[in-house]
Order: C-alpha cells, then sequence, then structure tokens
C-alpha cells in the first residue's frame, strides 16, 4: 500500500528588527522551504512596523507572514523554527527585546492549543498589525478568534505599519 504524507497548512510570521534583517527574512523563508517535506506556498510583501512592548527606543521591525504546506506537525514544526532563529543569530533575553530573527506559528489546520509552551492560534497575533496586514494579503479569508481579517485590520489601524 503507497503511504500518503499527511499535509498540513500553516501561516508562519516573521519579523527582525537587529542586524541585517532583510538578509534575515530571506534566509529564514529559504530555511523553511528546506525543512523536510514542506513547501513555501506564498510569501507576503514586507512591511515595516514600529516596535510593540519591550524596551524603549527599538529599532522598527521588518516582518511578513509566509503560507507553507507541510507534513511536520506543529511541535516539531517549532522546534525547527527556533533552530532556524538560532542560525540567525537570535538570543533569548527580556521578552520583546530587539532580535535577529523570530518566527511564530500563527495558525495550523484550524487547531487551536492553550499549551504555554506552542498556543494555536497564536493568542496575540490578531492584536498586531505587523502580523494582521501581511496575512490579509495572502489569506483574505482567514479567521482569527472567531473574527474575519477584515475585523482585526480595523481593529489595529491605529498602529505604525508601510510597506517595506
Ligand atoms: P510573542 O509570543 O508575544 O510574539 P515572542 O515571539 O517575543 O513574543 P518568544 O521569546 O519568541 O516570544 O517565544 C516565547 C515562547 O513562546 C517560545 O518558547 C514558544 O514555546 C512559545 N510559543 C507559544 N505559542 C507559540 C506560537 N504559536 N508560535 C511560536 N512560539 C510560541
Ligand atoms: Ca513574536
Ligand atoms: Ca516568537
Amino acid at each position: 500500500m503507497p503511504t500518503v504524507t499527511p499535509v498540513h497548512h500553516a501561516y508562519i510570521a516573521l519579523g527582525s528588527n537587529l542586524g541585517l534583517s532583510a538578509d534575515a527574512l530571506e534566509g529564514a523563508v529559504a530555511e523553511i522551504a528546506a525543512l523536510p517535506e514542506t513547501q513555501v506556498q506564498q510569501i507576503s510583501p514586507w512591511y515595516r512596523s514600529a516596535a510593540i512592548g519591550g524596551p524603549s527606543n527599538q529599532p522598527d521591525y521588518l516582518n511578513a507572514v509566509c503560507a507553507i504546506d507541510t507534513a511536520l506537525e506543529p511541535r516539531p514544526l517549532l522546534q525547527a523554527l527556533h533552530q532556524i532563529e538560532h542560525h540567525f543569530g537570535r538570543e533569548r533575553q527580556v521578552r520583546w527585546a530587539p532580535r535577529t530573527l523570530d518566527l511564530d506559528i500563527i495558525w495550523f489546520d484550524n487547531l487551536t492549543s492553550p499549551d504555554p509552551g506552542l498556543t494555536l492560534p497564536h493568542p496575540r497575533a490578531h492584536e498586531r498589525a505587523f502580523v494582521v496586514r501581511p496575512l490579509a494579503d495572502i489569506a483574505p479569508d482567514l479567521v482569527l478568534q472567531g473574527q474575519p481579517l477584515s475585523h482585526w485590520l480595523k481593529q489595529t489601524s491605529d498602529q505604525a505599519i508601510t510597506r517595506w
């Protein structure tokens, strides 16, 4: 019997506000595409956003979202994303401090999980223009927390974000 690999669909948010951010985002997309049994289906336009939370006077962020199909389960996918962050020099110090690369799983197959180690969908994604804007570009029909992205676009319209 031929085995059929299960395919999952997921959205990953990418952000960087330290070092060569454009190189980090491009390199991260390439490394995600090179994960086992994983294809990058779409990449959003890139955005520049003001940092929210954490220390004051941080540099702006470069942000994007990509859509993937993958046979990886959520946990192994998160582990792989942490490794990619590490390749790009991510250091985990103060929460929300400037970072060379941040990769968050925003949505995975409509799964919901309250697990703090991997919360799905990402519990703060819908409050953040730097996630909602690029996500709406590639997945306009996606629903987060029971509301369409158009709702979250309006809710976050006061946050500073521009196309890069
Ligand atoms: P935020 O989660 O508010 O975006 P952050 O990205 O700066 O903050 P990190 O220090 O990168 O936070 O991650 C802290 C922990 O969050 C990670 O070790 C990871 O286990 C956990 N986590 C929970 N849910 C998710 C998710 N959906 N995607 C990525 N990490 C998650
Ligand atoms: Ca994050
Ligand atoms: Ca993160």
